[in-house]
């Protein structure tokens, strides 16, 4: 059965204050902890069988590391070489499962690899890890390219010593829009899905306690005390099972506390105006100083490099920013394979640092960050299901697995009701929008399709202007604020949009016209705007701007 009391195309803070009251009077079958993307697939699939569902996450959908991902939808070359085929072949099967089913959100990315003189590996093991690649796949991606078609590939590539290049496939994303699609499709199956929710503590309950069972065994979760972040008031909600998709704060949110899961591990970018550094492709290559792979890749217009992997020791509840350290070693890569670029710090747009859940293993791989596997751990304990570690790109294996663990705590059914529809392609044609060219409509369909005729109103009445030269339009953040529930200012410039990542200084030179757009319709007066905007430069400055930029001011 599912519930009445979500609607897709209501999904506002007046929703969320109409709704919270009535949270605690509903008996869940489910609810699942954490809104990034294994929490999103996790809800979806429940939704999808019928189950009676609730999301809750402690600040913004997708605020954790699921907007701060490197956005590959990846089978990972690399966890081949580790050894991690079982890995590899489910994140390849499940790449080409998304890029069939999420089309406009999920694209496929060329990637080159240029082989350089004395480099490892050479182009003929490369081209069997690839055939091994393409074997998970079913098709055949790989091409080899003589020296002289590398610069017509990628402009600029470092030529000393360039002996070939190879070439393969895999897929890009925008990370946080993709966890917004699967809530919104969620949604629109019956889910209940709240932002700014916080799970304090576990209820428990003796009542399934088996006679000769130890005392431990006897309690079972039965639901979760909550906060509002937003007001502080608690409520206290019960369920038949509960799915905790914590990410990184697995260990704060075990039940035992008694084993340490996490070694988080964190993941630093830099992003660039396309025009400085043009690549139509991604370019894989060695970092000069510790041979860790890194990649030079094109994404909404712009250029990324990625990414650092180092212990992250600090405050998991302060949000990670990139160090001056990892800036410097970015650059020296970028510098290795596209040193007539001559990029710098000036030439930096933003940055973003993710903090990867991976789960600790044995101290092996202790100097070796990189050598930490990627693999997820499910654990199960009474009414409860945890999952830490695992990929965006694998999320909706993720979810199954939780979903199958759960279902033996709630005993609803593991089969998806007849209600679930597939997306078609494109939109019908009584809703295209009208003077778009069809790469674009895509963009949009792909990003917006699980709630279309609400997205294409508020298109049609806005226009359809872009932000400058990003790809975003004005319309996406006017459909933000009035339909996928934006609570901050900068959950709409920094998740629903990538506004803040794509402009110069998060784009404060336009925020007087994001204010004449979206104010109203967020029903915010002029002093809650200007503490919006203050609290949305500080977040700006401190955690997507360069260590050493200058103050960010209006
Ligand atoms: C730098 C980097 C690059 C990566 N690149 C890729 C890539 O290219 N491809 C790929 O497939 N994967 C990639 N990953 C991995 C991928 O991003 C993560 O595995 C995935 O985003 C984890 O999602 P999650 O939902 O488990 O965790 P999160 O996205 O962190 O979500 C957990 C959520 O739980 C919430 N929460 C925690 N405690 C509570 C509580 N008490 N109450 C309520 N809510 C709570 C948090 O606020 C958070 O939003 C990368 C990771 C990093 C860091």
């Amino acid at each position: 059965m599912s519930n009445s009391i979500a609607k897709p195309e209501n999904w506002t803070q007046e929703w969320r204050e109409q709704i919270l009251p009535t949270l605690a009077e509903q008996s869940w079958d489910l609810i699942v902890v954490g809104g990034g993307i294994t929490g999103a697939g996790v809800i979806l699939e429940a939704a999808k069988r019928g189950w009676r569902c609730l999301l809750v996450e402690q600040n913004d959908f997708a605020w954790g590391t699921s907007s701060r991902s490197s956005k590959m939808v990846h089978g990972g070359l690399r966890y081949i070489a580790q050894g991690e085929l079982a890995l590899t072949r489910d994140s390849v099967r499940e790449r080409q499962f998304l890029l069939d089913n999420q089309p406009g959100l999920v694209e496929p990315l060329p990637f080159l690899y240029p082989h350089y003189q004395g480099e490892f590996p050479g182009p003929w093991a490369f081209a069997g890890v690839l055939w091994l690649y393409d074997l998970f796949a079913g098709k055949t991606f790989r091409q080899f390219h003589p020296p002289w078609q590398v610069p017509m590939l990628a402009g600029g590539l470092q030529p000393d010593g360039l002996k070939c290049a190879s070439q393969f496939q895999d897929a890009v994303t925008d990370d946080s829009r993709l966890v917004l699609h699967v809530l919104t499709e969620a949604r629109a199956l019956g889910a209940c899905v709240v932002n700014y929710l916080r799970v304090l503590e576990h209820l428990y309950s003796e009542a399934n306690a088996v006679a000769g069972q130890s005392e431990a065994q006897e309690r079972r979760v039965c639901g979760v005390r909550i906060e509002d972040s937003l007001t502080g008031e608690q409520f206290e909600l019960s369920c038949q099972a509960l799915a905790q998709a914590t990410g990184v704060w697995t260990d704060a949110s075990s039940l035992s506390q008694q084993q340490q899961y996490i070694r988080p591990l964190r993941g630093s970018h830099l992003l660039l105006p396309g025009w400085r550094l043009p690549v139509s492709q991604s370019v894989s290559f060695k970092h000069p100083v510790d041979g860790r792979l890194m990649f030079i890749f094109p994404w909404e217009g712009a250029t990324v490099i990625g990414t650092t992997d180092i212990d992250h020791l600090d405050d998991l509840d302060q949000e990670a920013a990139i160090s001056q350290a990892e800036v410097d070693y970015l650059l020296a890569g970028c510098d290795k394979v596209f040193p007539s670029a001559q990029i710098t710090e000036q030439d930096v747009l933003s940055t973003w640092s993710g903090v990867r859940p991976i789960v600790a293993k044995s101290t092996a791989s202790k100097d070796n960050p990189s050598a930490e596997s990627r693999e997820h751990v499910v654990w199960v304990e009474p009414g409860c299901v945890s999952l830490a570690g695992g990929k965006l790109t694998t999320f909706r294996l993720l979810a199954l697995e939780m979903l199958q663990a759960c279902s033996i705590f709630n005993g609803c059914s593991m089969q998806a009701v007849p209600k679930v529809q597939r997306w078609a392609e494109s939109p019908s044609a009584d809703h295209c929008l009208v003077g778009l060219s069809s790469s674009v409509q895509r963009r949009l369909y792909g990003r917006y399709r699980a709630n279309w005729p609400a997205f294409c109103a508020v298109f049609n009445e806005v226009g359809p202007q872009q932000v400058s030269t990003t790809p975003i339009f004005w319309a996406e953040l006017a459909y933000a604020c009035e339909h996928e529930l934006v609570i901050h200012l900068d959950d709409l410039l920094l998740r629903r949009t990538r506004f803040a990542l794509l402009l110069a200084q998060g784009g404060v030179a336009l925020i007087e016209q994001v204010r004449e757009l979206c104010q109203s319709r967020l029903g915010w007066d002029d002093q809650r705007w200007a503490q919006e905007v203050q609290r949305y430069l500080i977040i700006y400055q401190r955690l997507y701007s360069l260590p050493r930029a200058g103050q960010v001011s209006l």
